[in-house]
């Protein structure tokens, strides 16, 4: 089948790459002149990397063992492998796995408008526009997506967050990143410090609303001077969001397929690239068979509405009770690309976290 990608992020690209390895003409459309840039990104990955048995030399920039967590007045660590990636590096990786599999991947290009059955792209370097009718076309032009837009297939009640991140100096260790949580330094989700190396550092913060300020207070209060800035949008996972009409897919932040509670969406997506060609290359139903990875995403939904209520003082509780021994040893079993069995063990282990659940009423 002749196949049009919107989007070369990584998502993209992965199921380009896997479309063309299985007999598809593919083409994948980005309006950027490079893949990769700006990056807009962190680039934490969790181990859940690790079942695409892709290699990470390329991109890989830190390894770290553990998470700090820190309430206004408790803190805890917890012991998980992570990866930092170099996000133009990583999505370059996803474009040339595409192109050497026979993917045309066509920079400067911006999907403009739909028109019929045909899609219009504009190239943006010699002003031209091109009609293109393929017979399948994914969605995976990122938070706003103009193409899950052009199909009106946007859900109308999608919220997005809006990160901002620096690149600073300092003394860190390499071994470790920080999240901070509380009203005070981020209401709306958690602040942190990604160290690269044991001298550079990526720190940041992202809000609906308010992220400029807060994010400005969080780098006074720890000295910190960004050397470079970056700042991007994030959707949050809309549980009643439509993922196809007529010929059209969405994939990746494009469909919102983003973890509430943290904002990461590169294993999801490239999760969610693997179910898609699946049902594309067997003809399955693509809303049912991702049904598995949306129950995950769901309930970060729900701990998401949960957190937003949170005072200081449900801070301080949830670190308590997580860091009792054998709920620690839950949190350090699963990761947060597997939420369903760490929700489920950690409240078999300690009924106290279904205080909590009355901020969901
Ligand atoms: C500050 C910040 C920090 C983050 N940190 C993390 C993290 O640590 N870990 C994590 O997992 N996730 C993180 N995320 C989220 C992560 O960046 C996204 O989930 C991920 O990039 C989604 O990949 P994607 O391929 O779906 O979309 P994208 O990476 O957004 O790619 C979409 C592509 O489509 C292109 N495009 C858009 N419109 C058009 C058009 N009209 N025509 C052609 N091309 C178009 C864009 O240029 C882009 O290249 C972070 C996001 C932000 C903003």
């Amino acid at each position: 089948m002749n196949i049009t990608i919107i989007g070369a992020g990584p998502a993209g690209c992965y199921a380009g790459y896997l479309l063309a390895k299985t007999g598809h003409t593919v083409a994948i459309y980005e309006n950027h002149p490079q893949i990769g840039t700006p990056i807009q990104c962190t680039g934490l990955l969790t181990s859940d990397f690790d079942q695409f048995q892709l290699p990470m030399d390329s991109f890989l920039v830190n390894t770290f063992k553990e998470i700090e967590v820190y309430s206004p007045n408790k803190s805890l660590k917890i012991a998980q492998k992570e990866y930092l990636v170099c996000r133009k590096r990583f999505d370059n990786f996803f474009g040339d796995l595409a192109k050497k599999e026979g993917a045309a991947v066509f920079v400067n290009h911006s999907f403009v408008r739909k028109e019929g059955k045909s899609l219009v792209i504009n190239d943006t370097v010699n002003k031209k526009e091109k009609r293109i009718t393929p017979d399948i076309v994914i969605a995976a032009d990122g938070p706003l997506s103009p193409t899950a837009k052009a199909y009106g297939l946007y859900h109308p009640q999608r919220e997005n967050y809006f990160g901002i991140q620096a690149t600073v100096q300092g003394t860190f260790n390499p071994h470790s990143f920080q999240t901070y949580f509380g009203v005070e330094v981020c209401p709306e989700l958690f602040a942190w410090i990604v160290p690269e190396s044991s001298t550079t550092a990526r720190v940041g913060i992202a809000m609906r609303k308010n992220s400029r300020a807060y994010f400005d207070k969080f780098m006074k209060q720890h000295h910190f001077t960004a050397v470079e800035m970056q700042a991007g949008t994030i959707p949050v996972y809309h549980p009643q969001q439509v993922l196809r009409k007529e010929n059209c897919y969405l994939l990746g932040d494009a469909a919102g397929f983003v973890k509430a509670t943290t904002l990461g969406g590169l294993v999801p997506g490239l999760k969610q690239a693997e179910i898609l060609v699946d049902c594309i290359n067997n003809n399955k139903d693509y809303q049912r068979k991702v049904k598995p990875l949306a129950k995950q995403l769901k309930l970060h939904l729900a701990m998401r509405r949960i957190f937003d209520k949170f005072s200081d003082r449900d801070w301080d509780r949830l670190v308590s009770y997580v860091a009792q021994p054998k709920i620690q040893a839950v949190f350090e079993k699963y990761t947060r690309d597997n939420p369903v069995p760490l929700v489920t063990n950690a409240l078999m282990k300690e009924p106290r976290f279904l205080y909590f659940v009355k901020h969901l009423i």
